[in-house]
């Protein structure tokens, strides 16, 4: 596409948006905020919008958006090596002194990669000058194992934003230089400058130690960034509407952060403590806002219900008209009059994750409900006109067998009964859409040291669970294969000697299989490895604030089926993460 033709869509773009911001750049730091995917993608994102919002929010910080080009017109831009252009003012984004990367998906990897080459950038650090702007990279999965990138980013932003920014933004004031400025930024917390850092390796392959290099100040792990309170923080919320997106002009609002169930296996839970719940005045105040541009509020936690006043504030947004969209919701925490709440927005369906079907099992995983209670929420959702379920399960756990499978079917079965009489009676039926994953370990969780199952064996409780299902009107089930989340795994366990495949794979449009066999890499070494006697995982660099002795013992309890039950949730789990105000 000519530069002119990028112009004319850009202003498009632009004309279908309310409040984007648009700044001189003189006099200011500018700063090109890139979504390593398309635009439809990257404005969903909530986290990417708050982002834009915080730089914005600086007088003396300009932030421009820049996006993956649509999938036609990327070979083409590729090939005529037009530069990647931001959005508000068309202007090259090598000209920018940051490119910062909001990443929030594995798969988005290789976009990375291709929107560096766009922007006429080498993908590398270690290729790159002074010159260039200062390529940093941040989002939700960089903080859980920023090693696969790490090779790609000058900065790697560990920790959440309404930290980062602030402290970023005067790093680059302060600084006369770019190495003063790495060293600064290596002081505060939160940054991971890579380049400061030699890995050394044992002779089986992982990894020895990470060792700051001399002279750097680079801290033996850097400590992520968590805001401790969010009394004074505005909760993130949509600041740009538009219809082009996936949730439409859906208005997005964080309504509490964190969530205490510890689930062994997940990393959102364990690395977003400790729960904070944003006011609840500023959220209705936020909606109230923003009502002339959204009538659908969707709202943005991992555990909605955590937030002490999550009746007021859906009593709120309802009295404003608003249409209202949870996210999953925490079995425990669903109550009759959230469920009517629900309903009465013009909710048909609502999201629940069992993650599996029998009470053992569940305690392996710390998931602490049992099927009594399932059953009761099912109860409860069908009951007050609710028609459409759907359900989150996992397979491959630790400790699993063929009866967990069989109790996945049954738990099903009587939830589909409910569904039945209930749906008789109003007339008509609904459905129950359940999704299968297989675990994958991941990285700052109580599993992290745990190999993925054996393909052949995932694969074949796959094909079981669908014989078990088969048959039963009104349910469906995507149950997903063990080749899809094999290179998702590489890409969530492995160090940076994965970024030349990544490399690899971003020139052969994803082809994995090719690219680990181009790069000679042993993607098995990092999926299917027991991980506990490794000196260093890949992901020890970033202090997420759980201890290694923590994780063990929950390990162990895993084993032994035994919960870790969170009775007063918030206060509980504060004292796990040290966190700075
Ligand atoms: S309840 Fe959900 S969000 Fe909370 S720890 Fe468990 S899986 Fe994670």
């Amino acid at each position: 596409m000519k530069n002119w033709q990028y112009r004319e869509r850009a202003r498009d773009v632009l004309a279908r948006e309310v409040g984007y911001v648009r700044k001189p750049h003189g006099g200011r730091l500018r700063v090109a905020l890139a979504f390593p995917n398309t635009y439809y993608v990257g404005m969903s994102s909530l986290g990417y919008q708050t982002v834009y919002r915080l730089f914005n929010d600086l007088d003396d910080v300009v932030c421009e958006r820049v996006f993956l080009p649509a999938k036609q017109e990327l070979k083409a831009q590729l090939d005529s090596r037009a530069p990647l252009l931001t959005l508000e003012s068309q202007t090259p984004v090598a000209d920018f002194d940051i490119l910062a990367f909001s990443v929030s998906f594995e798969w988005d990897y290789t976009n990375v990669v291709t929107m560096l080459r766009l922007a006429g950038l080498p993908p590398r650090a270690a290729d790159r000058n002074t010159n260039h702007p200062l390529v940093v990279i941040g989002g939700a999965v960089t903080f859980v194992n920023p090693e696969p990138l790490a090779l790609f980013a000058d900065v790697i932003a560990a920790g959440e934003g309404e930290l980062l920014i602030p402290a970023l933004t005067r790093g680059v004031q302060s600084s006369s230089t770019r190495h003063e400025l790495l060293r600064a930024l290596a002081a505060e917390r939160g940054f991971y400058i890579p380049s400061f850092y030699d890995v050394r390796y044992a002779d089986d392959g992982t990894i020895a130690a990470f060792e700051p290099k001399a002279e750097t100040g680079a801290p033996p792990v850097v400590k992520k960034a968590a805001v401790k309170s969010v009394d004074r923080l505005d909760p993130p919320a949509t600041s740009i509407f538009t219809p082009d997106t996936e949730f439409g002009s859906r208005f997005l609002i964080e309504v509490v952060r964190g969530c205490a169930n510890l689930c062994r296996f997940c990393w959102a839970g364990y690395n977003y403590l400790p729960v904070r719940a944003f006011p609840a005045d500023r959220i209705l105040e936020l909606a109230r806002a923003a009502r002339s541009h959204s009538a659908r509020a969707g709202l943005v936690s991992i555990a909605l219900c955590d937030h002490p006043e999550i009746e007021r504030i859906l009593t709120g947004l309802l009295d404003m008209g608003y249409s209202i969209s949870p996210a999953s919701l925490r079995l425990d925490d669903l109550t009759e009059p959230i469920v009517k709440l629900l309903h009465k927005s013009g909710e048909r369906s609502i999201t629940i994750a069992p993650e599996t079907g029998s009470d053992r099992l569940r305690r392996v995983i710390n998931k602490t409900v049992t099927n009594d209670e399932i059953l009761a929420a099912t109860e409860l959702i069908f009951a007050n006109g609710i028609d459409n379920l759907k359900l989150y399960y996992m397979i491959g756990l630790p400790t699993e067998t063929d009866d967990d499978l069989v109790a996945i079917r049954d738990l099903t079965v009587q939830m589909r009964e409910m569904m039945l009489a209930h749906g008789r009676r109003r007339g008509h039926i609904g459905r129950i859409v359940g999704s299968v994953n297989p675990l994958i370990p991941k990285p700052g969780t109580a599993y992290q040291w745990l190999p993925m199952e054996d393909p052949a064996v995932t694969d074949a409780k796959g094909r079981r669970l669908r014989q078990l299902l088969a048959g039963l009107d009104n349910v469906y089930f995507n149950i997903k294969s063990e080749r899809h989340s094999y290179y998702q795994a590489l890409l969530s366990l492995g160090d940076r000697r994965v970024a030349a495949t990544i490399e690899a794979a971003e020139r052969n449009s994803g082809q994995w299989r090719a690219a680990v066999a181009e790069t000679g890499l042993d993607a098995d070494f990092y999926i299917f490895r027991d991980r506990s006697r490794d000196a260093v995982l890949p992901w020890d660099i970033i202090d997420g604030g759980m201890k290694a002795s923590f994780f063990h013992a929950e390990f162990e309890k895993a084993l032994r089926a035994e919960w870790t039950l969170p009775p007063k949730r918030q206060q509980e789990n504060a004292k796990f993460l040290p966190v700075v105000s």
